[in-house]
């Protein structure tokens, strides 16, 4: 009996020894879809921000953990040893996947630590550079023309690209061919390329691109215009006839479920110095996405959102019908 109370208290000595020194070796955000895309460009530029408040001296990597539509590399970190070197960064599909699989090897509420949210990035609907449509009303006309013969990329059922299509064929009433991929970074490369005809994706993926003409923007999901220059002059969905239509990715950071607290502290900490890096702020506002301020940050109002908005999707996934089995 004694020399268990003696190991646990070791244990315990251990693991805040531990929490003490953190970080000293690098710190992985794994990324559940490919590179260069919109979640792994905000990563990349949220680790940048991070190294100083969390030290400044180990390097913070990302790793790209694609597949199903974000869920495999949400499962990694599920899975992963809760010491604060594995985080997730993820969005919206935190709330719409555990209604649109059917098994999820995962618990959204309770396998995961939830460290604060960081952005809101709107989408917009975009097409290939040789579609005859200049402007949605033209599209609305092309897309009546083309029933049965309109491919859609998206990052993969789950992903909000998919969930962006998937209520967008719901207002206009018409099925297209989903066409999945690791991410809407190779998805994007396909549309240039004209293999595909039109995706929804995060305005941190599509302004440059809108902007240097290789792409067409038609419009944009949330219920107001947005400002940058890219993006100005696009119709909201909501304006363009699309009643109701909205939807904007949320992103926020997570652990595996376990983790000591001080290092969830330290982490949060850091996180919330993170969001204020004017350069951090600068290059996610460039894009369109706004860097949240509000009590998100607090990792206890982070998960109660994401509860919400579980409950939000859940009726509207449902009587969509649609599954990723
Ligand atoms: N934009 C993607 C999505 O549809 C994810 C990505 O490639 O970052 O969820």
């Amino acid at each position: 009996m004694k020399k268990i109370i003696v190991f646990a208290t070791l244990g315990c000595a251990s693991l805040w020894v531990h929490a003490q020194a953190y970080p000293n070796k690098p710190v992985t955000i794994v990324v559940p879809f490919a590179a260069g895309g919109p979640t792994d460009r905000s990563a990349r530029d949220l680790a940048e921000a991070l190294r100083k408040p969390l030290g400044g001296v180990v390097s913070i990597l990302v790793d790209n953990a694609a597949g199903a539509g974000g869920s495999v590399g949400a499962s990694k970190v599920a899975k992963a040893a809760p010491d604060g070197y594995t985080l997730l960064m993820h969005h919206i599909s935190m709330a719409t996947m555990p209604s649109l699989f059917r098994v999820l090897p995962f618990k959204v509420e309770s396998d995961f630590e939830y460290l604060g949210m960081v952005s809101d990035v709107p989408m917009t609907l975009i097409g290939r550079p040789t579609l005859p449509a200049k402007n949605f009303k033209e599209l609305q006309t092309w897309i009546g023309q083309n029933h049965g013969k309109i491919n859609l990329g998206n990052a993969g059922v789950g992903s909000a690209s998919h969930l962006c299509g998937l209520l967008f064929q719901n207002a206009v009433q018409v099925d297209m061919t989903t066409v999945p991929y690791r991410g809407t970074a190779p998805a994007m490369t396909d549309l240039i390329g004209g293999q595909i005809d039109l995706m929804c994706d995060q305005t941190t993926n599509t302004s440059s691109q809108i902007e240097a003409k290789k792409v067409v923007g038609y419009a944009v999901t949330t219920a107001k215009p947005l400002t940058t220059a890219a993006l100005r002059d696009l119709p909201t969905l909501q304006a363009a006839g699309l009643k109701g239509f909205e939807v904007s990715v949320w992103q926020g950071l997570y652990a595996p479920k376990g983790t000591p607290p001080e290092i969830l502290t330290k982490l949060n900490t850091a996180l919330r110095a993170a969001l204020k890096d004017p350069e951090f702020i600068k290059k996610q506002e460039g894009l369109g996405a706004v860097v949240y301020t509000d009590n998100r940050l607090d990792p206890v109002e982070h998960k109660k959102f994401v509860i919400a908005e579980i409950a939000k999707w859940s009726p509207i996934i449902k009587a969509a019908g649609v599954y990723a089995d």
